[in-house]
C-alpha cells in the first residue's frame, strides 16, 4: 500500500492538518506540532489532541501515515553549549507533542557543525543528542532526514546517516527518511531507471531499507550534486517526473509516509492524483 500525500499547514491547530489533508485527497499527511520558527510552545491542549486523533480516524489517518516534522531551529550537533542545551530541550518537548497524538515518527534534520567542529565529531553529538532524547520519551522512533549538504549541514551521504544509526543505543526508535531533491543535490543521481537502481541499492547497503520510515518526494530546482535545496513541482526540476513513477511501482516504498514538500500548495491535490495513477 503506498501512502501519499504532503506536509499540510495546521495553522490554527493541529486537528487541522487531517482535514487539509483529506481535502486534497492525501493519504498521508507531514505537520509542524507547532511553530516550525520557535524553540518552545504552550502545550498542547486536551481539546486539539482529542479533535487531532477524532479526525485522524474518521479519515482513515493510521501513525504509518503520518510524518511529523520538527522545528527549523534545533540543531541537535551544535558545537555551542547553549544552542546544544536548547536544542535538546526542544527535541525532546517535540517528541512528548508526538507521543500526545499518538504518533509513532518524528523526522528531523541531523544537525550542523557551523564551522567549529568536525563532521564526525557533530555526526557523535547528533547521536548523543538522540540517545538522550529516547532515554527521556517513549514510542516515538526518531527519524533522521538527508540533507542537501548546504553551508555546515550533515547528513548530505547515506555514510552520515549510517554513523548515527551505529552510536544510537535503541535501533528499534532509529529510522530514516529520504527526500529526493536532497539526495540529489548531494549528488546522489535520480534520474533515470540505472540510476534509481544504483542510488537505492547504495541507500539499501549503507542503511537499510530496514530504516526508511518516510520519504519526502521533491523535484529539484538545483541541479546534481550542487549541494543547493531548493525543490521543485515534480516535473518541473532538474530530477523529472521519471522518478516518481518508478517510486510509485516500487513495493520497498510501500507502508510509509510519502510526503510532497514542493513549492506551490495549489498544485498538491493534482499531483497526489498523479502520484495515484502511477501506483501499479
Ligand atoms: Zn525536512
Ligand atoms: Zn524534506
Amino acid at each position: 500500500m503506498k501512502y501519499i500525500g504532503a506536509h499540510v499547514s495546521a495553522s490554527g491547530g493541529v486537528e487541522n492538518a487531517p482535514l487539509n489533508a483529506h481535502e486534497i485527497g492525501a493519504t498521508a499527511f507531514a505537520l509542524f506540532t507547532k511553530n516550525q520558527r520557535q524553540w518552545f510552545a504552550p502545550p498542547l491542549s486536551e481539546g486539539s489532541i482529542s479533535e487531532f486523533k477524532r479526525r485522524c480516524a474518521e479519515y482513515g489517518y493510521s501513525p504509518s501515515q503520518i510524518l511529523p516534522h520538527d522545528s527549523y531551529l534545533i540543531n541537535l550537533g551544535s558545537p555551542d553549549a547553549e544552542g546544544l542545551k536548547k536544542s535538546r530541550e526542544s527535541f525532546r518537548e517535540e517528541l512528548h507533542r508526538c507521543e500526545q497524538l499518538g504518533l509513532d515518527r518524528l523526522n528531523f534534520h541531523p544537525g550542523s557543525h557551523l564551522g567549529k567542529i568536525s563532521e564526525s565529531d557533530c555526526l557523535k553529538t547528533v547521536a548523543e543528542s538522540i540517545n538522550l532524547a529516547l532515554q527521556q520519551t517513549k514510542g516515538v522512533t526518531a527519524v533522521i532526514e538527508n540533507t542537501a549538504g548546504q553551508g555546515t549541514n550533515v547528513g548530505s551521504r547515506f555514510e552520515h546517516l549510517r554513523t548515527i544509526i551505529d552510536l544510537v543505543d535503541d535501533k528499534s526508535r532509529i529510522g530514516v527518511c529520504i527526500d529526493t531533491a536532497h539526495a540529489f543535490a548531494a549528488g546522489y543521481n535520480l534520474i533515470g531507471e540505472k540510476a534509481f537502481t544504483e542510488t537505492f541499492a547504495t541507500f539499501d547497503s549503507v542503511v537499510g531499507f530496514n530504516y526508511l520510515r518516510g520519504m519526502h518526494l521533491n523535484d529539484s530546482k538545483k541541479d546534481l550534486g550542487t549541494r543547493v535545496d531548493r525543490h521543485e513541482v515534480l516535473g518541473k526540476g532538474f530530477i523529472g517526473k521519471e522518478l516518481f513513477r518508478m517510486i510509485m511501482s516500487d513495493a520497498r516504498f510501500n507502508g510509509i509516509p510519502l510526503i510532497l514538500e514542493t513549492p506551490d500548495p495549489s498544485l498538491w491535490k493534482e499531483e497526489i492524483a498523479w502520484l495515484k495513477q502511477q501506483v501499479v
